[in-house]
């Protein structure tokens, strides 16, 4: 039979990523989001690490559900912002979620920050946990530096300011294969897929 995991999310996207990449490392898994699980707890992200709430999140939604469950959480770390908004990537602007606004924020915090200096990071932790049997995390970064004004329209949140490493084109301007070839999130799901592929 199948084993069923539950994959902490309300996005049908990151499920159907996440599923894809199970089934490309041979993975028989019945991926499912919390689609199936109305009643599941809204889990606030109340740790200080990326890792600390992917393990939040896949611990309570493990427990309450009784299956395996994978959690992830991500961020934008600016490295001349001394690594935040990081684990405030979603809510940077005080509004839960408001793309633009957070984009915009950031863009003006470094607005005199010259080039040399722009660097950032696109990290990625994903937790695995077993209930009463194991609990794994694992990371994703993608290098890359800030760009000076937005540009290109695929993606989300900061996308289009984001030039990863080697690249000339934002995160927004690449096709979405593209970006998950390289990306935080898919480097952090291709590596739980093989500590899950080993077990
Ligand atoms: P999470 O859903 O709690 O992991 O929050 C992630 C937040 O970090 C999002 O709301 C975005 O602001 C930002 N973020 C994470 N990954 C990406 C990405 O791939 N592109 C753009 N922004 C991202």
């Amino acid at each position: 039979m199948t084993d069923r995991v539950v994959l902490a999310t309300h996005n049908a996207h990151k499920v159907c990523e996440l599923q894809r990449i199970l089934r490309a490392a041979g993975l028989d898994v019945e991926l499912v989001g919390l689609e199936e699980f109305p009643d599941a707890p809204e889990v606030a992200e109340t740790e200080s690490s990326f890792a600390g709430n992917a393990l939040l999140k896949a611990r309570t939604i493990a427990d309450f559900t009784g299956l395996p469950a994978i959690a992830d959480d991500s961020g934008l770390c600016v490295d001349a912002l001394n690594g935040m908004p990081g684990i405030y990537s979603a809510r940077w602007s005080g509004q839960h979620g408001d793309d633009p606004a957070n984009l915009d924020l950031v863009l003006g915090q470094v607005a005199d920050v010259p080039d040399s200096r722009r660097s950032a990071q696109f990290v990625c932790a994903a937790a695995w946990v077993v209930p009463g049997v194991s609990e794994h995390v694992v990371e994703g970064v993608l290098e890359g530096s800030l760009a000076r004004a937005p540009r290109g329209g695929n993606g989300f949140g900061y996308d289009p300011i984001f030039v990863p490493a080697g690249y000339a084109l934002t995160t927004a301007e690449l096709r979405p294969e593209e970006k998950d070839a390289i990306s935080h999130r898919g480097q952090a799901f291709r590596a739980l897929a093989q500590v899950m592929a080993s077990r």
